[in-house]
């Protein structure tokens, strides 16, 4: 069918979702309602991003004051606003690298990409421009810029973009061991930077084994190799800490975030580039290298203000450490699907998000059957993300118990509603 709107969706078979839009037209608290006024629980919390929820009158107050006082103005060269002033240094604070430099951007991929380039020109600039090599894990996602699709390690979302940027390659995502075979294999005077979700979010949940964050971290500093961390997904609360890769004592050199920070409410993400990393751009001396790169609404005060007050409302209420203390619960809630005939494996414990995986006998007979499933999940008022195997969720860190009990009743009833071809 020939879609009769214009709106080109991402991630969409567009010749499928005309006539099967599901218009969200309002959301309150972990809520969000459709143009039926149906009432859905968001148990994805949108893109992995309205960890406080919906529809909270702070932010639009503070949008709207900003509107008002200053609605937009760029931060090149010497310009600044007093919100990107405030957000960068409360995120400093908050980071695990004291004294680390912040780059504001309008979102994950801009600050992954801004991460890349970081990395490249820091070695540039320190005498060693041959390091230009990226390592991604597979099943990683790192967003849909240049630099991100490619160390992405997602191979449908590689397909028809070909050729990536150059030269980046791929490691297991749960084996230490092997990240430090290829750097020795491409040798480390030659590999830039390792890019790693602490939790891979869009690539199915994937916990990290035991200790591996700790190993890779390790293998980075002494082949001198710049560890980024990826925390787009992570941060805000995720897992239970600021930045998500705060939960273990390591202390990566650049780490991306964005959806958390402002809750999703504004677009808005920020590298936070370790002293050591950003350190040639700040000697003070003349002739010192210029970073040039930066996107038109890098730090636009509406984004940054909207942040500030997200990160007032996480501080307030509580919501970082809600992540750690609803990881158990969650998981006991979805135990119990492990023993339905159709489920394959539940990926739970360790922060406030999960992924069922349908079995391969399944996925086999209906490929469509995790679209199905994200229908037969919304029949019974929950909107879960589909994944290639199954779906993930990561609900609103408001989230509360009666709330997990209704996702624990809802997914082995739309299990048994799901009708395969
Ligand atoms: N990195 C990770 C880990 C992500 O999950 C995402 C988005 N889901 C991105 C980067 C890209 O962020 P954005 O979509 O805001 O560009």
């Amino acid at each position: 069918m020939q879609p009769t709107n214009p709106l080109w969706h991402p991630f969409a078979d567009m010749g499928a979702v005309d006539g099967d839009r599901m218009i969200i037209t309002r959301g309150a608290g972990s809520y969000v309602w459709d143009d039926q006024d149906r009432r859905y629980f968001d148990a994805t919390a949108s893109l992995w991003y309205a960890n406080f929820g919906h529809g909270r009158e702070e932010i639009a107050d503070a949008v709207a004051a900003q509107l008002r006082k200053l609605d937009s103005y760029n931060l090149f060269g010497y310009y600044a606003n007093e919100p990107a002033l405030k957000l960068a240094e409360r995120v400093s604070a908050l980071a695990p690298t004291p004294g680390s430099k912040v780059f504001l951007a309008s979102g994950g991929g801009d600050v992954v990409d801004t991460a890349a380039k970081v990395a490249r020109a820091h070695f540039f600039h320190t005498g060693r421009p041959e390091k230009t090599h990226f390592i991604g894990r597979r099943l990683g996602y790192h967003g849909t810029h240049g630099f991100g699709t490619a160390i992405g390690g997602l191979a449908p979302n590689r397909v028809g973009f070909e050729p990536l940027q150059e030269p980046v390659s791929h490691v297991p995502f749960d084996d230490a061991a092997a990240l430090e075979a290829e750097i020795q294999r491409v040798g480390a005077e030659r590999v830039a930077a390792f890019f790693c979700e602490p939790v891979i979010g869009a690539g199915g949940v994937q916990l990290p084994p035991p200790g591996y964050i700790e190993a890779v971290a390790e293998i980075c500093k002494r082949h001198d190799v710049l560890f980024v961390a990826d925390c787009v997904i992570a941060g805000f609360g995720r897992l239970g800490t600021w930045f998500g890769i705060d939960r273990w004592p390591v202390q990566p050199d650049m780490i991306t975030v964005a959806k958390g920070i402002t809750g999703g409410t504004i677009p808005l993400g920020a590298l936070i580039a370790a002293p050591r990393v950003a350190e040639p751009f700040f000697t003070g001396k003349p002739g010192a290298p210029i970073l040039r790169h930066g996107p038109t609404y890098a730090g636009h005060p509406v984004a940054c203000a909207a942040a500030n007050v997200t990160l007032d409302i996480y501080e307030r209420e509580g919501l970082i450490a809600r992540g750690r203390e609803l990881e158990k619960p969650l998981a006991d809630v979805l135990s119990g699907l492990i023993s339905h005939p159709l489920v394959a494996e539940v990926r739970a414990g360790l922060g406030f998000l999960a992924a069922v995986d349908l079995t391969d006998d399944v996925l086999e007979a209906d490929p469509g059957a995790s679209g199905k499933l994200q229908r037969a999940c919304r029949e019974e008022g929950v909107l879960v993300r589909p994944l290639a195997k199954g779906f993930a969720i990561s609900p609103p860190l408001i989230a509360d118990e009666p709330e997990l009990d209704l996702l624990g009743n809802a997914f082995p009833r739309a299990l048994d509603r799901l009708e395969l071809s």
